[in-house]
């Protein structure tokens, strides 16, 4: 499926840059709307992104840092 294909590699792109940002960001919280503006793509999978990635990051209801809404948020979770 040539949709697949293209979105996987997107999908690996956006889970390391999703993880540096995430690092940098030092456990604020971020809804996926506003990960996909601060990663500059147009569609941002967070899930799928994160596949693979372990446990690095905490995915769950919180308020997002940037737009103060509360839905669900992605962060690093605190040491
Ligand atoms: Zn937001």
């Amino acid at each position: 499926m040539r949709a697949r294909k293209r979105w996987t590699v997107l999908r690996d792109g956006a889970g390391e840059a999703l993880d540096d940002f995430l690092q940098q960001a030092n456990g604020q919280p971020f809804c996926d709307g506003c990960l996909a503006v601060e990663l500059r793509v147009d569609r941002l999978d967070v899930q799928h992104a994160l596949d693979g990635k372990g446990a690095s990051v905490d995915r769950g209801h919180g308020r997002c840092s940037v737009c103060g809404q509360t839905l669900t948020v992605t962060r690093t979770p605190a040491p």
